[in-house]
């Protein structure tokens, strides 16, 4: 790869050596000495930034003098100077789920570029892109040694035409590169062997060039290398695309919160129990839109794997990213993982010379601080709904209780502990007891509100962590030793991000007791994290659905949305490996694992969680002794070869993509077809309906679930006329190619709730003749008439994972505004990135205050002419009986290339036209 470094006005071009080379790199003393300012106390992951602008400071076009000394600013004014910037990550990284589409978009532009008379060579990533598959695997086997075989050849059939495509895109495109299924999750895998922390490449006059490792993905947990003090976030697939094209990144100097961690975790405790306690501070202190970036003495004990699980959760709580700056602990992790000698050097010296090295007094500038004593970190899940919904387990069950009665409208105040010992099937119920049972069909068994039917040893946040990996091998081995096993009804399962895990498992001689209880293998990928928990037993889901029961996952992920793990369970709890197993042992969320039995041995004699908890010595010994950098050399040898299966696939040279007209996964989507060579111009919405109105936190999992879904759905239907089987859907994740499942499945979530109806959950609306239907059919019915659409909605729309297809989807029902209370920063550029406007309420109005029912018609007003950046504009109320309201909007269109989106109808358009015109 060669990089076009810029003019360096102010000569911050220095020389470093290390290994025997002598390589260039951009000195942010050699800036300071320069006379652009005091850059020496700002954050190690500021300076990453500012060492981007000083690499490509072209006199302005993009990067200017000026953008630099705006950082030496911001530390003289307490951590903020919020001034726009154009930032250029190193890299791009993808999964499937969110690369598919943007490969097909690609392809599309290919398809575009010719018809505008182009070069389709000119559309190629022109920074590297690494696509992981990992979203696919579900768990359709599980418990047995099979699972892992059965469910490898499920995803190939289902997914073969995805896969055939990704390996074309790979032939065609330069810079891109995929790694096979069955590798290992995205995130764990960049941590492990792709990213480098300092990056080399040659620039335009072939000198080679260190600079930090710094890359944006397509998925939000991307934010889990800053681990490794490589710089990186989640952006919607719309925005990596533009950023792979290379688009620079239009951003705020953002403010940086430092989080100080001293002490040390006590016996018991784990990462995973630290980063609930994390999510939730940084939650209760609102740190959206900014770096969080930790330091104090506690990082001294604290081991990279534990950063990167807290790395991995920033989505979670809010910021942009949770930076950890290289030091010790940093070069340590890239040894034992495999990196070559050479590079660790380079890390080392590149990070001394720079300062962006973490030493004993590293103390910079923060915007704000917060700080944690490691001490005070006790056992711990989060839920029901909510990542952020912190409950110390020796809470958890009589929290549970709460729920179950707030959930069945149960007004109660018997302790949960009294109850709990009734076992599953209920015994004989409490006067007051809220909780429900239900047998179940064939079995000896009922279950009850609190029956845990999914446990899962899931999400790279976690399986990146061999402590807590090893931590729950050790607890499978000990209950194992006391003859303890799963209760019947709960799903089991295990899924690394990497097959080193496996490795050290087996090493450790750990994985047998895993099996023994039933987390046997099921695949290498996200499974249950993204949704893909498979099927339960049918007597299961039967029993659940008729005592309309609150049935429970446990699982090591980051996110518990509801409607997202499964659609038979309502309460989802995020817990450590160790704890996920423990709880598959109780079966019940109602047992308190602090105080009662986890289960009885052959005897009949209690066992208690503090009898099988391994030490954190025990676990410590062994992840020495079986964690090495053999392991990750052998594993990651052949990471872009995959097994036979991959091997096999088949695909054509073309430069262009011959897209299957029979094809159900894949499809030449709409957004550049009949295109004009020159943009258009932005107008005014007039009398547009309103598609749905939403409530708080609305997330892109509501706009776009990647889920599956049933024959009755839009996308089922559509699926069954092209003579699909149901057993074939796979997920609307899978299917993100096909543009026509994907519209079909926006705002299909079977949990969103629109309010223009009253006691109907799922995707509904009111069509044009005021008949509930699914959303898809009433916008179709609306565009038939040629009527705009807008979706209103509260606080943060479009919260949690970065999702394009919410953007996408939405522009392609035809709405042309979504008007919020408050929006999440992908969301809010992905819309903007599609074409569609994003509006906020103002002046303390909203949905509720303008008495909106769904009704009326909305016209938004002063957009067509001159429009600014955050431009205040008008919008009108046209009610029912004739009546009109004007409000305020604020129009979050915030910048002025986001203007030049818009008005192309999109950033794809905007590059299109511009490569179009260049060839
Ligand atoms: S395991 Fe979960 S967090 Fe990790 S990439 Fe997959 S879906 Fe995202």
């Amino acid at each position: 790869m060669t990089i076009q470094v810029g003019q360096d006005t102010a000569r911050t071009r220095r020389e470093i050596a290390s290994g025997g080379k002598t390589l260039a790199y951009y000195s942010i003393p050699a800036a300071q000495e320069a006379g652009l300012g005091d850059f020496s106390r700002l954050p190690a992951s500021l300076k990453v930034v500012l060492e981007n602008m000083l690499r490509f400071e072209d006199g302005g076009r993009t990067v200017s003098v000026d953008d630099i000394k705006a950082f030496a600013e911001w530390a003289t004014n307490g951590g903020r100077n919020p001034r726009e910037i154009a930032y250029r990550p190193a890299r791009v990284l993808m999964q499937d789920f969110t690369g598919v589409p943007a490969v097909v978009d690609l392809a599309a532009m290919r398809d575009g570029i010719v018809a505008l008379g182009g070069d389709p060579k000119k559309i190629n990533p022109l920074n590297p892109v690494d696509l992981v598959i990992d979203h696919s695997v579900m768990i359709d086997e599980f418990g047995n040694p099979r699972a892992f075989r059965v469910n490898v050849e499920r995803e190939y059939e289902r997914n073969i035409e995805r896969y055939t495509f990704l390996k074309w895109g790979q032939k065609a495109f330069d810079n891109f590169r995929v790694v096979p299924p069955g590798t290992g999750i995205c995130h764990q895998v960049n941590l492990e062997y792709l990213a480098q922390t300092v990056w080399t490449d040659t620039d335009q006059n072939g000198v080679e060039v260190a600079y930090p490792d710094t890359l944006v993905g397509t998925d939000s947990h991307t934010t889990m290398i800053n681990g490794l003090a490589v710089l990186g976030w989640g952006v919607g697939g719309i925005e990596a695309e533009a950023a792979m094209l290379g688009q620079p990144i239009s951003m705020l100097i953002p403010e940086v919160v430092g989080f100080e961690l001293t002490g040390e975790m006590v016996e018991g405790a784990t990462a995973t129990d630290l980063v609930l306690k994390v999510v939730k501070m940084l939650r209760d202190k609102g740190v959206v839109g900014k770096f969080v970036e930790f330091f104090g003495e506690g990082l001294d004990r604290l081991p990279l794997a534990d950063r990167a699980t807290i790395a991995n959760m920033a989505p979670e709580y809010g910021a942009t990213c949770g930076f950890f700056p290289i030091d010790d602990e940093t070069l340590r992790y890239l040894r034992v993982t495999g990196r070559s000698e050479e590079r660790i050097a380079l890390v080392e010296a590149y990070a001394k010379e720079n300062g962006l090295w973490r030493g004993p007094d590293y103390r910079p500038v923060y915007t704000d601080t917060l700080h944690l004593d490691m001490s005070e970190i006790v056992p711990a899940i989060s839920g029901p709904k909510r990542p952020q919904d912190y409950v110390p387990l020796d809470r958890a069950a009589e929290e549970f209780l709460q729920v179950v009665a707030d959930y069945r409208g149960v007004d109660m105040s018997l302790p949960a502990k009294d109850m709990a010992a009734e076992g599953p099937a209920g015994g004989a119920p409490a006067v007051i007891d809220p909780r429900k049972s239900q047998p179940v069909k064939g079995q000896d068994y009922a279950l009850r509100d609190g029956s845990i039917v999914i446990a899962s040893i899931t999400s790279c946040t976690n399986t990146s962590n061999p402590y807590v990996m090893i931590g729950a091998g050790l607890v499978a081995r000990k209950a194992r030793e006391r003859g303890l096993t799963r209760k019947p009804w709960v799903k089991t399962s295990l899924a690394p991000g990497s097959q080193v895990v496996s490795e050290y498992l087996e090493a450790a001689g750990l994985q047998q007791d895993l099996d023994a209880l039933g987390f046997n293998l099921v695949g290498y990928g996200c499974t249950t994290c993204i949704g893909n928990s498979g099927p339960i037993a049918p007597e299961l889901s039967e029993a659940i659905a008729e005592g309309e029961l609150m049935a429970v996952s446990v699982l090591s992920g980051n996110r518990n949305f509801e409607g997202r793990i499964s659609p038979d369970v309502r309460a989802n709890y995020l817990a450590s490996p160790p704890l996920v197993v423990a709880y598959a042992i109780a079966g019940d969320m109602n047992v308190d694992l602090t105080r009662d039995p986890i289960g009885h041995d052959p005897e009949g004699k209690p066992v208690y969680l503090k009898d099988i908890w391994p030490s954190t010595q025990e676990i410590a010994e062994l992840v020495e002794k079986t964690v090495t950098r053999e392991a990750f050399q052998k594993k990651y040898a052949d990471v872009f070869k995959g097994d036979e299966k991959w091997q096999s696939v088949q695909t054509t040279d073309s430069l262009t993509y011959d897209w299957p007209p029979e094809s159900t996964y894949i499809r030449n989507p709409p957004y550049f077809q009949g295109m004009s060579p020159e943009p258009g111009v932005i107008s005014d919405v007039e009398g547009a309906r309103i598609l749905a109105i939403l409530g708080d936190m609305v997330t892109t999992d509501h706009i776009s679930p990647a889920g599956s879904f049933k024959p009755d759905t839009p996308a089922g239907k559509y699926l069954l006329e092209r003579g699909v089987q149901p057993r074939d859907f796979n997920s609307y994740g899978s299917r993100r190619g096909n543009h026509e499942v994907m519209m079909r499945g926006t705002f299909a979530n079977i949990r969103i709730r629109n309010e223009m109806l009253t006691g109907v959950e799922g995707g509904f609306t009111k069509g044009p003749d005021g008949q509930v239907v699914p959303i898809f059919d009433a916008a179709m019915a609306w565009k038939e008439r040629g009527v705009p659409l807008v979706v209103i909605a509260g606080e943060q729309y479009g919260a949690g994972s970065s999702r394009d297809w919410a953007a996408k989807g939405t522009a392609l029902l035809g709405v042309k505004a979504v008007i919020a209370e408050s929006f999440e920063r992908i969301h809010r550029s992905n819309l903007v990135g599609m074409g569609v406007i994003p509006f906020e309420f103002m002046n303390g109005q909203n949905r509720k205050s303008l008495g909106l029912t769904g009704d009326e018609t909305i016209s938004i007003r002063g957009l067509a002419g001159d429009l600014r950046p955050q431009q205040t504009v008008k919008g009108v109320i046209g009610r029912p009986d004739g009546s009109t309201e004007e409000f305020d909007l604020r129009c979050r269109i915030d910048t002025e290339v986001e203007i030049d989106y818009v008005r192309n109808g999109g950033v794809l358009h905007y590059v299109l036209r511009g490569l179009a015109r260049a060839s």
